[in-house]
C-alpha cells in the first residue's frame, strides 16, 4: 500500500527579479512502513520538499497524494487538518517551550485542539516513559541535555499517533553516541509500521534507513534501497 506518491512535482518561489525553481519535477513512491533518508547538496531543494511532503506549503505544479488524499488540492484549513493529525514533525532545533515541562511540551500539540484532560495527559507520559525521559516529566528543557530534547520532541510528534513522521536534520546538533540513541527511537518507530522520511547531509544516518533519495539542482538524482547489510554495519 502506498504512503505518498508525488509525480513531477514541482516548486518555484518567485523573488522581485527572478524566479527560483527549486523543486523541477520530482517524482516517487513511499510504501506505507517506508523509511526514506533525503540527501543532497546544499540548495538542491530538500527542506522544499520537506515542507511540501509535510503539508505545509503547496506545489507550484504536479500531484502529491497522502494515502488516498490529494493533497495540492486542499485548502489551508484542510493542510492544517492533516498536519495536525496524520505527521508527527521533529526539527534539528527541537522546537521546545521553555516555560512548559517535559509532559506539557508534548501535550502541545492537542492544546491547538483543545483536548487537554487527563486521558491526553496520561499519553504523554507514556509516551516520555517511552522515550526513556519517565524520570523527568517535569523538568523544563534548559534542564536537559540535547539528546533528551530531542526525546522530548519525539515524544511530542508522536502525541497524535501519525502514520508518517517527518524529520529534518533531526541529529544535526547531537553527537555521535546521543545520534545513534536518537536513530535507535526511528528504528522502533520504523518496526511499528510508521512510514518515516529524514532530511539528512550525514552518511552515517542516512543509511539506518532502509533507501536513500537523492537530489541534486531540484531533481532526483538518485533512489538507492539500502541492504540490510549496510544498515547494521
Ligand atoms: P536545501 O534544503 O537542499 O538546501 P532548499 O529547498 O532550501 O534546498 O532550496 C532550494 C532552492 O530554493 C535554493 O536555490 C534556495 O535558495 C531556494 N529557496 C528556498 N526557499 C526559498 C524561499 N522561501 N524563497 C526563495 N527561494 C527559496
Ligand atoms: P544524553 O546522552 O541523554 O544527551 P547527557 O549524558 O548529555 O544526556 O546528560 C547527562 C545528564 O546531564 C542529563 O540527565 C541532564 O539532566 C544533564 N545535562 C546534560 N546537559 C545539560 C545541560 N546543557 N543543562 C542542564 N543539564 C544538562
Amino acid at each position: 500500500e502506498i504512503a505518498i506518491s508525488i509525480r513531477n512535482l514541482t516548486k518555484e518561489y518567485v523573488l522581485k527579479s527572478e524566479t527560483v525553481r527549486a523543486l523541477r519535477g520530482v517524482s516517487f513512491d513511499v510504501p506505507n512502513g517506508d523509511y526514506v533518508a533525503i540527501m543532497g547538496p546544499s540548495g538542491s531543494g530538500k527542506s522544499t520538499l520537506l515542507n511540501l511532503l509535510g503539508c505545509l506549503d503547496k506545489p507550484t505544479s504536479g500531484s502529491f497524494l497522502l494515502g488516498d488524499d490529494d493533497i495540492a488540492r486542499m485548502n489551508d484549513d484542510q493542510l492544517a487538518d492533516i498536519r495536525s493529525q496524520r505527521i508527527g514533525f521533529i526539527f534539528q532545533s527541537y522546537n521546545l517551550i521553555q516555560q512548559l515541562s517535559v509532559v506539557e511540551n508534548i501535550q502541545v500539540p492537542l492544546y491547538y485542539q483543545g483536548r487537554l484532560g487527563a486521558e491526553e495527559r496520561q499519553r504523554a507520559i507514556e509516551l516520555a516513559q517511552r522515550v526513556g525521559l519517565g524520570d523527568r516529566l517535569d523538568h523544563r528543557p534548559t534542564q536537559l541535555s540535547g539528546g533528551q530534547q530531542q526525546r522530548v520532541a519525539i515524544a511530542r510528534s508522536l502525541i497524535n499517533d501519525p502514520s508518517f513522521v517527518l524529520a529534518d536534520e533531526a541529529t544535526g546538533n547531537l553527537d555521535s553516541v546521543t545520534t545513534g540513541e536518537i536513530l535507535t527511537i526511528f528504528d522502533q518507530l520504523s518496526a511499528e509500521g510508521r512510514t518515516i522520511i529524514m532530511v539528512t547531509h550525514e552518511d552515517e544516518v542516512a543509511e539506518r534507513a532502509k533507501r536513500i533519495i537523492r537530489l541534486k539542482d531540484g531533481s532526483l538524482h538518485l533512489d538507492e534501497l539500502i541492504s540490510q547489510d549496510r544498515r547494521e554495519a
